[in-house]
């Protein structure tokens, strides 16, 4: 292709699409067919999805040519319809029971356009003003909501697995500055080891491989992840098993915490899950405290699924949640709000100097000591998106009380799903929940062999995907197969449960009766 043969663009015309006091109206026109065209794709959406294949939609992204620009929003909406909006995955239908995608509350979609539009960036103040504010507010609001005292603060960040990263590498240095400074290392620079930017390497490096992280067998794949990311191995997260509710088993999680001391370990950290993904069982916080101030261990409390309860009438059940050292939430699931909005939260924000780093050009140490407000000090990311806003209008339009609400709602749906799951002879559930996910599998007959059990399961999954009709989620227990919701939506019924069993069973009854017969047993 001659890329110079191109006909040079009108610069005067390439800068009618910057938004400027020149262009609001093509700004509102444009957004607003957008919005006019979402409107009636959400009213006009009959499932959850269409059930194409990869290899049915691939050759229509494949044949857009990015080099033939449309100049024209509606053509480019037109062809939008074609390579996405048509085939998407629509978590606002009832049926979709798959992960943890929430159907989106209002008042943060306008908080979206706002915050895209006037694209504020959270690093620094003279790059934000009163966005800075705002996060600082929220961050606070939810500190206090989850009871972390006087000194609490943290950042917004872009999920949950960031925050379980962030609070990792925080508890990470505190174990070796605490193991540097009691230790009797030779230090480098006595007066100030830990001024700026991390303990000196070459001391750090001696303890690394002697902290360890203790969560349960439960806990969110993030944590194994970010501790290899952390430069400690996967081997240095140690796994303690759960209790028939799937809660972390506290004698266990003691034994570890001795079996590590007696062997000249560092217990870093020990993650809790409030609300784990698959199950929804909320570790006993309590006892957990408990060993963690006994052992000197950083409790960290993965609430990225849980964090609703903050406001919910269940809020007893994080009782305990108040005495961590960090908390990872995720507005952008049980809070009701687009992707992204997470956080981390910490009791004691000096801790967060872990990832305070100085930049001449953008936050210089003279800042700080100015009580210029600079986010970036407290993040492990540089520009970053002005999400807070989105929680700022939905306190401020809908109120907590009512995030709850949907919550609760959708909690109060799966103890019924339970009872009917329960009552069912085709299927067996797992645990009894305490948030919203049910796991549980079909059952084809009772002496039927598990590896066909498993295969009946996964089939009846993709059938059911492929058909458009339901989006339902599947993972393992056990070593089996087995099948789970998701319930996110208070608009999904304790009908449409019943609705999605009976599919399931039917696509189900298909696949065995495809199946060759098992041979008659010889006597
Ligand atoms: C979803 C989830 C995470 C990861 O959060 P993302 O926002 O997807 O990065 C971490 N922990 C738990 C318990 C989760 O359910």
């Amino acid at each position: 292709m001659d890329l110079l043969a191109r006909p040079a663009e009108d610069p005067a015309d390439s800068r009618t699409y910057l938004l400027n006091e020149k262009t609001v109206q093509r700004y509102r026109s444009a957004v607003t067919e957008s919005v006019t065209r979402i409107g009636a794709k959400i009213a006009g959406t009959t499932r959850p999805f269409t059930g194409i294949t990869v290899d049915d939609l691939t050759p229509a992204v494949m044949g857009v040519d990015l080099d033939a620009p449309l100049h024209d929003a509606a053509a480019a909406l037109d062809e939008l319809e074609e390579v996405y909006l048509r085939d998407a995955v629509y978590f606002h239908h009832p049926r979709y029971l798959a992960h943890l995608n929430c159907p989106v509350v209002i008042p943060a979609l306008v908080g979206e356009a706002v915050l895209s539009a006037v694209n504020s960036s959270l690093d620094t103040w003279d790059q934000s003003a009163g966005g800075t504010l705002i996060e600082r507010r929220l961050i606070d609001w939810t500190a206090e909501r989850i009871g972390l005292g006087e000194a609490a603060d943290g950042i917004f960040t872009s999920g949950g697995s960031q925050s379980n990263l962030q609070a990792m590498l925080l508890a990470r240095d505190e174990a070796c500055r605490r193991a540097l400074t009691a230790d009797d290392a030779p230090s480098p620079t006595p007066s100030t080891p830990f001024e700026q930017e991390g303990p000196p390497a070459a001391r750090r490096t001696d303890v690394l491989p002697r902290l360890r992280i203790l969560t349960s067998e439960c806990s969110h794949f993030s944590i194994r992840k970010s501790a290899t990311l952390l430069g400690m191995g996967a081997e240095a997260v140690i796994t303690v098993p759960v209790d028939e509710h799937k809660r972390m088993h506290t004698d266990s999680l003691a034994a570890e915490l001795a079996r590590c001391h007696r062997d000249g370990l560092i217990p870093m950290a020990v993650v809790a899950t409030a609300g784990t993904t698959d199950f929804g069982s909320i570790d006993p916080l309590p006892e957990i405290a408990g060993l963690c101030a006994g052992y000197g261990a950083w409790m960290h409390v993965d609430a990225a699924y849980g964090c609703g309860l903050l406001v919910s009438r269940r809020r007893a059940l994080l009782t305990g949640i108040e005495r961590a050292d960090s908390v990872t939430v995720d507005y952008h699931k049980s809070f009701f709000q687009p992707v992204s909005s997470s956080a981390v939260l910490v009791r004691d924000r000096a801790t967060l100097q872990h990832v305070t780093y100085h930049a001449d050009y953008l936050n210089p140490r003279r800042m700080a000591e100015a009580r210029i407000p600079n986010q970036v000090d407290k993040s492990i990311q540089t520009t970053r998106r002005f999400d807070a806003l989105k929680l700022w209008l939905t306190l401020r339009i809908m109120g907590a009380r009512a995030v709850g609400e949907l919550f609760d709602d959708v909690i109060d749906r799966a103890a019924e799903a339970w009872k009917l799951l329960h009552d069912d002879p085709r299927f067996s559930v797992v645990v009894q929940p305490q948030l919203s996910t049910l796991v549980f599998r079909y059952v084809p007959g009772t002496d039927q062999d598990p590896e066909l059990g498993d295969r009946v399961n996964l089939h009846a999954r993709e059938a059911l995907s492929a058909s458009g009709d339901a989006i339902v989620a599947g993972t393992v227990v056990d070593g089996r197969h087995h099948l789970k919701f998701t319930l996110l939506n208070p608009e999904t019924t304790v009908e449409d449960i019943a609705t999605v069993l009976d599919l399931i069973a039917e696509h189900a009854g298909t696949f065995l009766a495809g199946q060759p017969r098992p041979a008659l047993s010889a006597r």
